[in-house]
Formats: C-alpha cells, sequence, structure tokens
C-alpha cells in the first residue's frame, strides 16, 4: 500500500516561491500526472516526493510514514527521468540488475526479476547489449526496467518520453500506460505535453507558476477547466477564449452576440471548444466573420475566424471547404459555452 500524501508543502529559495502549499492525497496504485508549462515547479514538487530536494514547509508521507526527512533511498521509490542514465560499460542485463545489486537483494533473485522487467518492456533479445547499440526507445526501456526491478512502492517519473521522436512517444506512451495497468504500483508522471497527461493520467494536477490550478480526472478538466489557464492550455487546439460583455444574459464582444446565457453581468471571457460548435451559412450562428484560415486535418477540417479578440477555431466536415475572406456563420448551441469572470478567469459557469 501506498498512498501518497503532500501535506501544505511549500519550497522557496530566498523570496522566490517555485512550489506553493501543494496540499493532495494521492490514493494508491493512482496514476497521477503533474501538467503545466516549463517552470511551473512539477520537477520540483517530484524531487521533494524522492527526497532529492528538501521542502522549505510542508510534510511528505508514503504509506503510513513520514518520509519529509529520510534520504531517497530509505523512501522505496524508483524514478525515470528524461535522460536515461544508463552505465555505458555495463550489458543491458547488468544495467537493469544494478539496483538489485545496490539494494543487496540475494543473488538467487536476480536472473528471475532481472528477466521479468526485462519482458515487461520486450528488451530480452537485447540484454546483452551495451546502451550504446540501443535505441533512444530501447534506452528508455532499459530505464524503466530498472525501475521495474525493484518492485518499488512508488514510481516517478520526469518527462521520460522528451527525448523520443514523435512516433516512438506514442507507442511508448502505450507501453507505459499498460505497464502501469499490470504492475499497479502508485505512479507520479511529470510532463508539459497535455495529450501525455490526457491519455496516461487517473488523476491530472495542472500547475503554473507554483501554484495547483486544478485536480481532477482528465474528463473533469476537459469539460470543466476551473479557469481561463486550464481552459487553455488543455486540449488540441485548447479551448476557444473570446472577450465580450455579458448584459442580461446576452454576451457581445467583436464579430459575436451570444444570448440566452445566465451569471453576473460585467466583462467576461467566453469560451467553448472546437469540436462542440458548427460553421454556418454566413449571418447565421452566434459568430459572423469572414474565414481567417483553413487547415485540413484529414478527419475534419478547423477553420479560424477572428472573434472576441481571439482567434477562434471550429471544427467542421472533413469535406468542408471555404475561401480565406469569405464570411461565414458560427453555431454554438446551448449549454457548450463556458464562461470565466474577465479579471481573475475563474471559472464562472
Ligand atoms: P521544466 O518543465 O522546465 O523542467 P518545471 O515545471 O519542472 O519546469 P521546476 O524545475 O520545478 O519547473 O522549477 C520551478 C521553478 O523553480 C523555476 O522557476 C526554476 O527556475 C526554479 N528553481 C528550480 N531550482 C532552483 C534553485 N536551485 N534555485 C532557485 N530557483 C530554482
Amino acid at each position: 500500500m501506498a498512498q501518497i500524501r503532500l501535506n501544505h508543502v511549500t519550497k522557496s529559495w530566498g523570496n522566490f516561491v517555485g512550489v506553493d502549499d501543494f496540499h493532495l492525497d494521492i490514493a494508491d496504485e493512482e496514476f497521477l500526472v503533474l501538467l503545466g508549462p516549463s517552470g511551473c515547479g512539477k520537477t520540483t514538487t517530484m524531487r521533494m516526493i524522492a527526497g532529492l530536494e528538501d521542502p522549505s514547509g510542508g510534510e511528505i508521507w508514503i504509506g503510513d510514514r513520514e518520509v519529509t526527512q529520510l534520504d531517497p533511498k530509505d523512501r522505496d521509490v524508483a524514478m525515470v527521468f528524461q535522460s536515461y542514465g544508463l552505465y555505458p560499460n555495463m550489458s543491458v542485463w547488468e544495467n537493469i540488475r544494478f539496483p538489485l545489486k545496490v539494494r543487496k537483494v540475494p543473488e538467487s533473485e536476480h536472473k528471475d526479476r532481472v528477466r521479468r522487467a526485462a519482458e515487461m518492456v520486450e528488451l530480452t533479445q537485447f540484454l546483452d547489449r551495451k546502451p550504446a547499440a540501443l535505441s533512444g526507445g530501447q534506452r528508455q526501456r532499459v530505464a524503466l526496467a530498472r525501475a521495474i526491478v525493484r518492485e518499488p512502492q512508488v514510481f516517478l517519473m520526469d518527462e521520460p518520453l522528451s527525448n523520443l521522436d514523435a512516433k516512438l512517444r506514442v507507442s511508448t506512451r502505450a507501453q507505459i500506460k499498460n505497464l502501469s495497468h499490470e504492475l499497479k504500483v502508485t505512479t507520479i508522471y511529470v510532463t508539459h505535453d497535455q495529450i501525455e497527461a490526457m491519455t496516461l493520467a487517473d488523476r491530472v494536477v495542472v500547475m503554473k507558476a507554483g501554484v495547483v490550478q486544478q485536480v481532477g480526472t482528465p474528463t473533469d478538466i476537459y469539460d470543466n477547466p476551473a479557469n481561463t489557464f486550464v481552459a487553455g492550455f488543455i486540449g488540441s487546439p485548447a479551448m476557444n477564449l473570446m472577450e465580450g460583455d455579458l448584459t442580461d444574459g446576452t454576451f457581445r464582444g467583436e464579430n459575436v452576440e451570444v444570448t440566452g446565457l445566465s451569471g453576473a453581468s460585467g466583462k467576461v471571457t467566453l469560451g467553448f471548444r472546437a469540436e462542440d460548435a458548427q460553421v454556418a451559412e454566413a449571418g447565421q450562428g452566434a459568430i459572423n466573420a469572414p474565414v481567417y484560415s483553413m487547415e485540413l486535418l484529414g478527419d475534419a477540417t478547423m477553420v479560424t475566424v477572428r472573434a472576441g479578440g481571439a482567434l477562434v477555431a471550429v471544427k467542421a466536415a472533413k469535406d468542408y471547404r471555404a475561401e480565406i475572406g469569405a464570411p461565414v456563420g458560427i453555431a454554438l448551441p446551448d449549454d457548450i459555452t463556458h464562461l470565466f469572470d474577465a479579471t481573475t478567469g475563474q471559472r464562472i459557469s
């Protein structure tokens, strides 16, 4: 059992706060992803759980032990980093076995455990090779096997896929998902890639400038972003966000008028997702503007127009075509819009 508790954990250097009051319970066997842009504090948070960084305040618990002051080696966590950190002079077999030697696991267990870990990441045929004779994806799998072989209570993974090319990233991502299902080990995974977060996580923590913005399942944060930062970070494309005024249930901004809304009056940001809106005839729909660009995606056509002080994208049918500059309407069906306070960015409805 390894639930993890971060009890009001803070990290600062002088006046600079890298992680601000991080408070969260992570369930046993949960796959938790820390997501955010560069510098938001996700790696620092993970390094504090690993014991590589001392918190300035708060407590960290793993299972029923407080580990805040423990050395990394006493925390029973295994880490996988972006740089694989393999020993170049050792074979794949020796690299995977290394943690067992360090931890003085009886020799008689090594062979079985290494073989099992290697099988899980499909490395069995490479066990005699040196890392230099492996591809990037294979090296990353050696690093994974070296973490798996320890059978730790917790896996910590820091951008493990970011050195791989796009295609390999997708297949290795699927492999990590499958592994986590089999191994059932509590995992904390750091990434700035929102697609990785959405595909892998049981829950996602979105961070910005050291502060947690939202914690939720991928569906929660996609369907109900807590603020404009989360709305604009999650999704490909991210949520469309338009500036305007809300008066008596009607939102008005550049090229846009949406009726039938509720909520307070004043300056607001109105959001909607590209796939929830529909392209309509010019003069119809809530948005009316000339086509700014049209992109063929294969399975859909993305139409972009300017409205509410921003470029907004709508997913149309794959055979939809329009000239750039031609007038077009965009219909926003009921209940697809999200309202945010224009000043604070917080969700209103
Ligand atoms: P990236 O994706 O770029 O790795 P991150 O979200 O993981 O970003 P962190 O590495 O956690 O970010 O860093 C958070 C903030 O803390 C950054 O602004 C960073 O510059 C700062 N920081 C990290 N280590 C130190 C340090 N030793 N002294 C001062 N500031 C630091």
